[in-house]
């Protein structure tokens, strides 16, 4: 496989084919709205024009199409933000902007208003920030985010790591990245060993077993075998992988490689992305297409994150149904009713 440049912009787009030459124009207030960049590794994973790679990175026209629900800020990111760059929303966990930087800018991305600005959180405010988790002993959990956080040096993870690491009650240092997948040569053994030990879990956002070269099963190697255990968020995709089949490859191909499904997110309400959101309803009837037709460990727990700022709530449809006096109509896998009757203590 020959390595592959990354793409930067929709001129780029064009001259290497991913974009008609002629769809340039209609495509210039895309560009000046949202940024544009997919990895080599990614362009090289693109089999044919508007396949399920291409259709992630690849901007569209439909992006010119925002919707009356759809919201700059989604998710409430700034709804709980104590200092620059944390976001505090559940007692015991906080989510931490380290950068606006990621190596690919995703068509759907929940935070598309926010990332791609250059540069990493300053160091005044990345100190804030650590000054307000250390005096919080509530916080359990510290959730690198971004943008992507390992788009940082090896170098500066392995410092912040290290600063986590003196405060006694963070017990869990949580790191959401698609590197791994989208850019796995930055997956260094000098990185690897900044994140060994450090009590790191990382999530993996992977969408579709074809983003997941060789390269990037090479990474997820060197993670899983420095003992860092690892989890997968995916995003729910009309067009991209919306179908039982889809689903089941991807969550199949990633537990071989150690990756254990963690959440299915419903397509967040960002700008310009309806064209990629699936109703409610078809996420949990694949849900359901999934339940008993795979292992359940491959099962990831489907969730809306409540816009406003309200935190994630699963999206499940119920089997269990209470009937009064302890008694429950229980419905199976295969839809099949069951009575059950809950024994009184
Ligand atoms: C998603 C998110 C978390 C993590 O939620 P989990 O359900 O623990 O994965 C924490 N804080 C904020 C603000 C979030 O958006
Ligand atoms: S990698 Fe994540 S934060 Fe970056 S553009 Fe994609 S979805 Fe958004």
């Amino acid at each position: 496989m020959t390595e592959q440049r990354a793409i930067n912009g929709v001129a780029e787009m064009v001259a290497t084919g991913l974009v008609p030459g002629d769809a340039a124009d209609a495509l210039r207030p895309v560009e000046e709205a949202f940024r544009i960049r997919m990895t080599g590794a990614m362009r090289g994973a693109v089999a044919t024009p508007d396949d399920a790679v291409a259709r992630q990175f690849v901007p569209s026209v439909a992006e010119l199409t925002i919707r009356d629900e759809e919201l700059g800020d989604p998710i409430g990111d700034d709804f709980h933000s104590p200092v620059k760059g944390l976001t505090h929303r559940y007692p015991d966990r906080v989510i931490l902007h380290v950068t606006k930087t990621c190596e690919v800018y995703c068509r759907f991305c929940f935070r598309r208003e926010a990332v791609g600005e250059e540069g990493t959180l300053p160091a005044p405010d990345l100190m804030a920030a650590l000054d307000y988790v250390a005096v919080n002993p509530a916080i359990r959990e510290v959730i690198l985010t971004g943008g992507d956080p390992l788009v940082l040096s090896a170098r500066r993870i392995k410092g912040l790591m290290e600063r986590l690491s003196l405060i006694a009650h963070v017990d869990v240092v949580r790191i959401h990245t698609r590197i791994p997948v989208v850019a796995p040569e930055k997956v260094t053994a000098e990185m690897v060993a900044a994140l060994r030990g450090a009590r790191v879990w990382v999530v993996v956002h992977t969408n579709h077993a074809q983003e997941i070269g060789v390269a990037a099963e090479a990474a997820l190697a060197r993670l899983a075998d420095a003992g860092i255990p690892l989890l997968s968020q995916s995003v729910l995709l009309r067009g991209i992988n919306d179908s039982v089949a889809a689903l089941e490859e991807l969550f199949r191909k990633i537990m071989r490689l150690r990756v254990k499904p963690y959440y299915l997110h419903h397509c967040d309400l960002a700008k310009g992305t309806g064209h990629f959101r699936t109703t409610i309803a078809e996420g949990q009837a694949l849900m359901a297409g999934l339940r008993g037709r795979v292992s359940g460990t491959l099962i990831p727990t489907y969730v809306l994150d409540i816009p406003g700022g309200f935190g994630k709530v699963p999206l499940v449809r119920d089997h269990a149904e209470p009937l009064g006096g302890g008694l429950w109509r229980i419905t199976d896998w295969r839809g099949g009713v069951h009575e059950y009757r809950d024994p009184a203590r």
